[in-house]
């Protein structure tokens, strides 16, 4: 390692640009030793600690930020795999659960078109409001066609199901 004398200043007590190992830049340094034509001892004059004659920070520098990028790189993955944990599909099911008012429609129309099959050419009863009548019944109203019993509320009041409705029938009062 030879350095270039450019003047005069290369000698004890001259001052040179070196790296300051305390102050971690390059900083004024006043030459304090001389090994052959080398220098080999500095005194920085911005910290005054005497070290060796050192042009350029060591390559150690270097090494802490490798692992920092590392570390930084590997950090957001962890907290990535957790998240598909959240759980989500009970929300979804929930909804598809639900039935709309317009299925609860079509689900009783096939169970009238049905009782309707079954019951064939039978007889229908026709309603009348001083009739008496029991689940399970087949009845013919005037205004909604035939309808089925569902069940006896009370036995002045009855559940119908007809083809596109279900009707709370009123009777009078049965007499005994
Ligand atoms: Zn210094």
């Amino acid at each position: 390692m030879s350095l270039v004398r450019p003047d005069d200043d290369l000698r004890v007590g001259g001052e040179i640009d070196a790296y300051c190992t305390k102050c971690r830049l390059t900083t004024n340094h006043r030459i304090v030793a001389f090994d052959g034509d080398k220098i080999k001892k500095v005194i920085c004059l911005t910290c005054q600690s005497q070290h060796v004659f050192r042009l350029a920070p060591a390559k150690k520098k270097e090494n802490p930020d490798e692992p920092a990028a590392a570390k930084t790189a590997r950090v957001p993955k962890e907290p990535k795999e957790p998240k598909p944990r959240t759980p989500r599909p009970p929300r979804e099911s929930k909804l598809q659960a639900k039935k709309t008012p317009q299925d609860d429609i079509e689900a009783s129309k096939r169970a009238w078109q049905e009782r309707k099959e079954t019951l064939g050419s039978g007889p229908l009863v026709p309603y009348t409001i001083s009739g008496s009548f029991e689940a399970g019944q087949a009845i013919d109203h005037a205004h909604f066609g035939v309808g089925f019993i569902l069940r006896v509320i009370q036995p002045n009041k009855i559940e119908v199901q007809f083809e596109n409705t279900v009707k709370t029938l009123i009777m009078l009062e049965a007499q005994v």
